[in-house]
């Protein structure tokens, strides 16, 4: 069977490997969609080589159809699943409090451990939740992303008639706003890339451009006061630099992004106005069932931002895509093709 192996930065190889033997609580996957995120562009760049080892297949944004699965597991040949990327010990002081996505001893499928970007996976069943046939492939393929924005959401608390900004209008930061949105917020997404902004309001999404002083642009939004919630998904320093600056007294900020490196925050506005900032990573299982809940409702609509599709021999240029930016969102490997 065909995968994508990482070769070292800026490099996949598509080879073959023996078909996977899948082990007593295991399910056999045949792979159908896997999404290219962010976490995935690190990989790529080489940011991420003392996590992901040379040989290794990425890949953790996995929809598939069930193969073979042992008896009374609860699933069975047919069903269509995605795959629930995490590995926790069960027993660390993470665990014990319920944050098992946080355990000390995480490993992550598609980053520390294989992925999904081959033709078949054995994944253990309790890592699988099903899809409902109304979804269609490619919609199943963004649950993943869409249960990071079921969480940030949760996380930061968005109530009705809150105003939030969301910094960032790639992949995630959409799907946070299209969350915001249905819980009931006002939601403006700071965004630069002028295709990114054109699909964000094909959504039905308030966007500001880079042509904009943010601040003042939220003062005469928000009567002076600083929105509810600020999502950081941008990982730039200068949207780290300007998040203090736009939240009201008592309001939060949520770092979503990935900063590599330390960067400069105002903390007099942290300390001034008694914010709150807390970061926001992976997801729990309740934010999976509601994620696949949105998507199957129609509550968040997925879709429009698969950009393009891909076949699994073209992994190396399709991230040599999403890296340029320009009129790309979210690529999705068709395993199919
Ligand atoms: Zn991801
Ligand atoms: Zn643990």
């Amino acid at each position: 069977m065909r995968a994508s192996f990482y070769e070292g930065a800026r490099t996949f190889r598509t080879g073959s490997q023996p078909m996977p033997v899948p082990g007593p609580d295991e399910a056999l996957l045949r792979v159908r969609r896997v999404g290219i995120c962010g976490t995935d562009l690190h990989i790529f760049q080489g940011h991420l080589d003392h996590r992901v080892p040379k040989g290794g297949v990425i890949g953790h944004e996995t929809f598939a159809e069930v193969v073979q699965a042992p008896p009374g597991s609860g699933v069975r040949a047919g069903d269509r699943v995605v795959v629930e990327p995490v590995t926790f010990c069960g027993r660390c002081r993470a665990c014990e409090m319920g944050a098992t996505y946080l355990c000390y001893g995480l490993k992550v499928l598609g980053v520390d451990l294989p992925g999904g970007m081959r033709e078949y996976w054995a994944v253990p069943v309790a890592r699988l939740l099903k899809v409902p046939d109304t979804l269609g492939d490619d919609q199943a393929a963004m649950i993943e992303p869409l249960a990071v924005a079921v969480h940030d959401v949760r996380r930061a608390q968005t109530q009705p008639g809150d105003t939030a900004l969301v910094l960032g209008g790639g992949p995630i930061g959409a799907l946070i706003a299209m969350v915001a949105r249905h819980r009931g917020a006002r939601v403006v997404v700071a965004e630069v890339n002028p295709y990114r902004v054109g699909l964000l309001e094909d959504l039905g999404l308030e966007t500001v451009g880079p042509d904009v002083d943010l601040t003042r642009f939220v003062q005469a939004w928000t009567e002076g006061n600083g929105v509810d919630v600020a999502y950081e998904v941008t990982g730039n320093p200068a949207a780290a630099r300007l998040m203090t600056d736009v939240v009201r007294v008592w309001g939060t900020i949520s770092v979503v992004a990935i900063h590599a490196e330390p960067v400069p925050v105002n903390l007099y506005q942290m300390f001034a106005r008694e914010l709150t900032m807390h970061g926001s990573r992976l997801y729990s299982r309740e934010d999976w069932e509601e994620a696949i809940r949105l998507a199957a409702s129609q509550a968040v609509t997925v879709a429009p931002l698969v950009s393009r599709k891909i076949p699994l021999e073209d992994l190396q240029q399709g991230m040599e895509h999403v890296l340029a930016g320009g009129a790309v969102m979210k690529v999705l490997v068709d395993l199919t093709a």
